[in-house]
């Protein structure tokens, strides 16, 4: 389980983030909804260890992990603009945080190989390089290159909006389906409510810095 206790976050003066007080269950599909600049993407940050709060504490599965470096959190990000290495070819790129750990090159070919199956990557794909890919192969490289690490969780920040209106919905339905066999706890921001409704077991509505509702789907949009 991962919990934000009364965090805070401040860009110098500011402050972006204020009482934020959440609970997230293990395997959950949790949404941060809200309009761009309300705060989302500098909560995720903190969890994922790039902002640290100016208040607050952040704890999975019971562990303080407010204070820990990025690389120790066991946690994987898949960012909107995919944040690939242009250069290298898919395979490499899947293999990449594989090889930093100095996984065996068989094992490594091995759970590529596997993962690759999993988000509909073919053979030959794999030998491309990332800048012949389509948006929407890119954005399935950069979900196996997340999910090929195994992490205990999955955050993943506007991952669609940089795709167009029928590749979004067939990326959404695969990435729903992906974590349902995965069943890895996994944390998504967007400001798309649509996308909100389809994916989530659960969304926070965030305004201005702060969390306004945190339900189902249904219960949010049956409030509204
Ligand atoms: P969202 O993800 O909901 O669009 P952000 O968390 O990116 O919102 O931003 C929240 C607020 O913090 C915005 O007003 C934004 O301009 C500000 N902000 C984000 N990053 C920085 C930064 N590095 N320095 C200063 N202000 C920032
Ligand atoms: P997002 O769409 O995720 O909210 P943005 O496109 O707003 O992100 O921000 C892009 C980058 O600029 C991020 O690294 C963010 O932290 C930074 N940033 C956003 N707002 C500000 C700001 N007011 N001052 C400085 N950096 C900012």
């Amino acid at each position: 389980m991962i919990e934000f206790r009364d965090i805070e976050i401040k860009y110098n003066d500011f402050i972006a983030v204020k009482n934020l007080n959440l609970k997230i269950a293990e395997g959950e599909f949790f949404t941060m909804l809200g309009p761009s600049g309300c705060g989302k993407t500098t909560t995720l940050r903190s969890l994922v260890g790039f902002v640290s709060p100016t208040h607050g504490s952040i704890h999975v599965n019971g562990k303080d992990i407010t204070q820990l470096p990025v690389e120790k959190r066991d946690i994987s990000m898949v960012f909107q603009s995919y944040a690939l290495f242009p250069t290298l070819n898919v395979y490499e790129n899947i293999a990449f945080g594989l090889k930093v750990k100095k996984m065996p090159k068989e094992q490594i070919e091995a759970e590529v190989a596997e993962i690759a199956q999993k988000v509909d990557l073919s053979q030959a794909q794999l030998r491309k390089k990332v800048s012949e890919l389509s948006g929407g192969q890119q954005q399935r490289v950069a979900i196996a290159r997340a999910l090929v690490l195994k992490p205990s969780i999955l955050v993943l920040d506007e991952p669609l909006s940089n795709l167009d209106a029928s590749l979004r919905v067939q990326l959404r339905n695969e990435l729903k389906s992906l974590q349902k066999k995965f069943g890895i706890t996994t944390i998504y921001v967007t400001h798309d409510q649509e996308e909100a409704l389809t994916l989530s077991d659960r969304i926070a509505v965030f305004n201005h810095g702060a969390v306004e509702q945190v339900g189902t789907p249904h219960e949010i949009y049956s409030q509204s």
